[in-house]
């Protein structure tokens, strides 16, 4: 995987994906991505951003704060 700012090489990684609705804020951890070497940037999979909007949605209608998810429960 190359990075799409710089071109470096990234590295298989996890992070912390926020999402700020607004009324709501979505936090999900452990979320698997790919880390660039040189400048940090995160790169995520299609699967991983398809998989992270149904995470959103699914918690859309479920909290009304703040909501701290863990990506692994709902990709396993
Ligand atoms: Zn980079």
């Amino acid at each position: 995987m190359k990075c799409m700012k710089c071109g470096a090489d990234a590295v298989k990684s996890t992070t912390t994906d926020v999402t700020d609705l607004g009324a709501c804020l979505i936090i999900i951890r452990n979320v698997p991505c790919y880390r660039c070497t040189e400048c940090a940037e995160i790169i995520y999979t299609g699967d991983t951003v398809r998989k992270l909007e149904e995470i959103v949605e699914r918690a859309k209608s479920e909290i009304n704060d703040i909501s701290v998810i863990d990506y692994m429960r709902y990709a396993a």
